[in-house]
């Protein structure tokens, strides 16, 4: 087995030369290229100064390139850290200033705003433009360099900011390659990828559906096929055109799903696809299995801290005949351990709620410059708390609640946003849903529903709680409804309940 990106790329130079590592709007990168491009890179990154351990920055969209850059750290052991084009500047600078980053590369459209933050960081990078780079990078020799320890981190991969301020977690080789070595994806009985394979990425290279899912597609010697930002279209034309593997978060598969042209895309290419990163409505699930009925979905949960996915439900929990696994997180993949357990950190009985903590050789070692946010994150035991409630039953299956952060205390009750989201997210006439608590005199915190209705529909609040209310436990259900007209949601595409939730709690406690 392969533990580090180096041993990888030499591996798959040898056995696959000529196969496609990269594609992006028809240009082609071999793993043979791969691998010389990567060794001339180090020359470039070694001549502007960079050394073992030093900060790389990435400002842009997904880009073939910037996924070589990223393979060319790995190897010589500097530590990539993509920014996400969506932040607005101030957050930007504030990544940027933190990483200390001597170098930021970027793609072609944010050259100038590339410049205007790094005036204002004080280590005040050097800007480097994606494709000026390549082309310099092509006429280097090869370098010689020393590959890091497994366990230095090459990857500085920044959370998506859904509770609070986005933090760095750092990422080694061993993190992003320990369960995913060739054969062991997923741990799967089946053979997961095969040769001709072909990944989509079209999840933001900043977060870890992106720059992890790209990690997978090397490990195991496959085509990546490359789109610089997530579009519907894209991703059904991928999908015509070969993509064999995919993974998508819920918000992205919903405009997919109900996109005018899904009814005539032929998705038979699609072996599997992966979905995660929020918790997923089963009515859209049901849908999607519905839309792409030759495609095998798993659902996939893990974070940014755990290198990406660390459990997932199988294909065959996916029938479409009232099943109730349908709604889990499924199980642990082979290697990683997880555990329910209550405030005082002992493992609860099955079946009860408490927070999911995870031991795993993919978490990180911690958060860049954050000991406390690491400390109390990871135990002494190297567990890893996920701020996530759930339950696991006695098949081993994980069921997500939603977060501990979200969860509303009502009347002495807890209700999960999630659960009322999923009861309210099937009526017709609402195309988004958001559940939040807000102060109340009577019940401490109250339900409340954000909803954004679909076009030319309205709703009556009334109406929507008699009918989450058939569905769900009164106490549950919400007690008033606002009718917004867009949801707020981050690069990742999560929903920010905190920015729906923070106005009705000011001056409050
Ligand atoms: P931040 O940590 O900055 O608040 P974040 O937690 O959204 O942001 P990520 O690391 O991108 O950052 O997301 C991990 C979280 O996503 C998990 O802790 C969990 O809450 C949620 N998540 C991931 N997969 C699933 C899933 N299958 N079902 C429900 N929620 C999921
Ligand atoms: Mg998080």
């Amino acid at each position: 087995s392969h533990v580090t990106f180096d041993e990888i790329l030499n591996f798959w130079a040898k056995e696959r030369p000529d196969a496609t590592a990269f594609e992006q709007d028809g240009r082609i990168t071999t793993y043979a290229q791969t691998d010389d491009l990567t060794r001339r890179l180090i020359t470039l990154l070694k001549d502007r100064g960079i050394a073992k351990g030093d900060r790389i920055a990435w400002l842009g969209k997904n880009h073939d390139f910037y996924f070589l850059l990223y393979l060319a750290a790995a190897r010589m052991g500097a530590v990539m850290v993509p920014i996400g084009w969506r932040l607005a500047p101030r957050e930007i600078a504030y990544i940027l200033g933190d990483t200390g980053a001597k170098l930021l590369f970027c793609g072609d459209e944010f050259v100038e705003t590339a410049q205007n933050v790094s005036q204002d960081v004080p280590a005040k990078p050097q800007v480097i433009e994606a494709e000026a780079a390549r082309r310099a990078a092509s006429e280097l020799p090869h370098a010689s360099y020393e590959a890091p320890a497994v366990d230095d981190p090459i990857l500085q991969l920044y959370t998506s900011g859904t509770t609070g301020n986005p933090k760095g977690a750092l990422l080694s080789n061993g993190n992003l390659l320990g369960l995913r070595n060739p054969g062991n994806e997923a741990g799967l009985e089946w053979n997961f990828y095969e040769d001709g394979d072909c990944m989509l990425i079209a999840m933001p290279c900043a977060h870890i559906g992106g720059t992890g899912l790209m990690n997978i597609a090397v490990a195991n010697g496959i085509r990546s096929e490359v789109q610089a930002e997530f579009t519907p279209v894209g991703v059904l034309e991928a999908i015509e055109n070969g993509a064999t593997h995919m993974f998508i978060v819920p918000a992205a598969l919903q405009m997919v799903v109900q996109h005018p042209r899904a009814a005539d895309t032929d998705f038979s290419n699609l072996k599997y696809l992966m979905y995660g990163a929020a918790p997923m409505p089963l009515e859209l699930l049901k849908q999607a299995v519905k839309t792409m009925p030759t495609a095998k979905f798993l659902q996939a949960y893990g974070m940014t801290e755990t290198s990406g996915t660390i459990s997932l439900l199988p294909p065959d929990d996916h029938s479409l005949e009232g099943n109730e696994r349908m709604r889990s997180a499924g199980k642990a993949v082979p290697g990683v351990e997880i555990e329910v357990r209550d405030s005082d950190n002992n493992e609860i009985p099955r079946g009860e709620i408490g927070e999911v903590c995870i031991k795993s050789p993919s978490n990180t070692a911690g958060y860049w410059k954050l000991p406390e946010a690491t400390a109390s994150t990871i135990d002494d035991d190297g567990w890893l708390h996920t701020g996530d409630a759930g339950i696991m039953d006695d098949d081993d299956y994980v069921y997500i609640q939603d977060r501990i952060k979200d969860m509303i205390i009502s009347g002495g009750e807890n209700v999960y946003p999630a659960e009322v989201e999923n009861a309210i997210f099937g009526h017709p006439a609402i195309a988004e849903v958001a559940v939040i608590g807000v102060p109340s005199e009577k019940w401490g915190e109250e339900v409340k529903a954000c909803v954004v209705c679909k076009a030319g529909e309205e709703v009556d609040e009334g109406e929507i709680i008699a009918y989450t209310r058939e569905r769900i436990a009164a106490f549950k259900a919400p007690k008033s409804v606002d009718v917004i007209p867009e949801m707020p949601r981050n690069a990742s595409g999560k929903i920010l309940r905190r920015q729906l939730r923070d106005p009705y709690w000011q001056g409050q406690d």
